[in-house]
């Protein structure tokens, strides 16, 4: 998709080029690893940028809706994060923004800021994922403290995060929405433990957190006590707005139009020119377009200082669809070649066929979980029904 960039975004373009060719060159690109990350927190700290997405009366530097729409498609073509700080950085600090006191705003954001702390969500419980608000897990107050009884799960990264953000239940009175109350609890806090869950990928992201007698100050409670469904709510749109995956699913494009062209389509040609293929992936082009203008109308929404509101849903329905077809695109190039990952088998698997082919089928596996994880498919359907169409 061709923007038609100011001449003073076009030197924003060329200054963040810049900055990620200095940071990674072609021969040696960003890996994912830890002293990789940390070299990329440096380089996009020098200028401010590490919080880019931070209000400037938090230190973010006030980027246009333009200025990250180019932020997010250059770091995604050079295969690196947009963010390094994970749930900290991107949805706990908009809550503290929001709902913390000025001690919990002085005491967490320097260093999520400094990506020196670590957080992990923990809202789902095993009878509590879609229907959220049925929540258990008690927090009762006892003194200046309340005491943690019970269990999250799917709480990715829970086994490196020294912080959890939860929800816990603090009445059981009125709605069940109304007796929730938002936590701050140091993942070393005795009767905290973490037991891991293997995903489909044969990786270990998931986990489940137990709370046995955990005690919190009240200090660590953000909002009012009750008022922890608030302030949930708007980090979830928050979450979602961060869902759409249009700048992966543009570098996914560019190189799925690659991959086909190098494989061998069923009625001779390449598969890129197989009519049938070539249709569905035009298609999906073609609303992947379409998704990148809405994305684009809601960054400028919440560069005007709006809350991105429910038209997150559609992001996040849209963008979990097209991501998820581009990977399957990818199978379909991998043909047999993507058979051969067996992630149950302890070790590497062996390489066989085209270098893209393994990393894509586990693209693929880990990619089924987006139109589960923060709120799956049928909910984000649910609310676009009743907040968006009004029916
Ligand atoms: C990759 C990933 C990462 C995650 N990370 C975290 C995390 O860090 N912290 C955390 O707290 N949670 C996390 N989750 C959990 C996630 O929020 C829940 O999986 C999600 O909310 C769905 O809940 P559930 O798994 O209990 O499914 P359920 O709620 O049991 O749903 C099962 C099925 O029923 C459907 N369904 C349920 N209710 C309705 C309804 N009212 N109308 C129509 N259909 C309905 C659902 O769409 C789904 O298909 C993660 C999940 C994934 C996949």
């Amino acid at each position: 998709m061709q923007l038609g960039l100011s001449a003073a975004d076009l030197d924003f373009q060329a200054e963040v080029r810049d900055l990620i060719g200095r940071a990674f060159s072609s021969d040696a690109p960003y890996d994912g690893s830890r002293e990789h990350d940390r070299r990329w927190h440096a380089a996009m700290a020098e200028r401010g940028w590490e919080i880019s997405k931070w209000p400037t009366a938090f230190g973010g530097p006030g980027w246009s809706a333009t200025q990250h729409f180019i932020w997010e498609r250059e770091t995604t073509a050079a295969g690196l994060p947009a963010q390094v700080g994970g749930m900290g950085l991107g949805m706990l600090a908009p809550i503290l923004f929001a709902y913390g006191t000025p001690e919990q705003q002085a005491r967490f954001l320097p260093d999520i800021r400094a990506n020196r702390v670590h957080w992990c969500q923990g809202y789902s419980e095993p009878e509590a994922g879609s229907d959220l608000a049925a929540l258990r897990t008690r927090a009762t107050l006892e003194g200046d403290h309340y005491v943690v009884e019970g269990e999250k799960i799917w709480t990715s990264g829970a086994h490196l995060a020294d912080w959890i953000f939860c929800l816990t239940r603090t009445s059981q009175e009125g709605k069940k929405q109304e007796g929730i109350t938002f936590l701050l609890i140091d993942m070393r806090a005795p009767g905290v433990s973490v037991h891991p869950i293997i995903s489909i990928d044969g990786r270990h992201m998931f986990n489940r957190v137990t709370f046995e007698g955990v005690r919190t100050s009240v200090a660590n409670r953000v909002g009012r006590e009750g008022e922890g469904w608030t302030v949930a709510k708007g980090l979830l749109t928050h979450e979602r707005t961060g869902q759409a995956y249009v700048s992966l699913s543009l570098s996914l494009l560019a190189r799925l139009r690659d991959a086909a062209a190098s494989v061998p389509g069923a009625h001779g040609g390449s598969l890129l020119e197989d009519p049938g293929f070539s249709s569905r992936l035009s298609l999906a082009a073609i609303e992947l377009e379409a998704l990148a203008m809405t994305e684009l109308r809601t960054l400028s929404e919440v560069a005007m200082g709006e809350a991105p509101g429910t038209q997150s849903s559609m992001l996040k329905l849209k963008g979990t669809d097209i991501v998820q077809r581009m990977t399957e695109f990818f199978v379909e190039c991998a043909g047999p070649y993507a058979a051969p990952w067996f992630p149950e088998v302890a070790g590497p698997p062996e390489q066989i066929g085209p270098d893209w082919a393994q990393p894509e089928v586990v693209r693929y596996l880990e990619g089924r979980a987006a139109s589960i994880a923060g709120g799956s498919d049928e909910i984000q359907r649910n609310i676009i029904a009743k907040h968006v169409l009004r029916l």
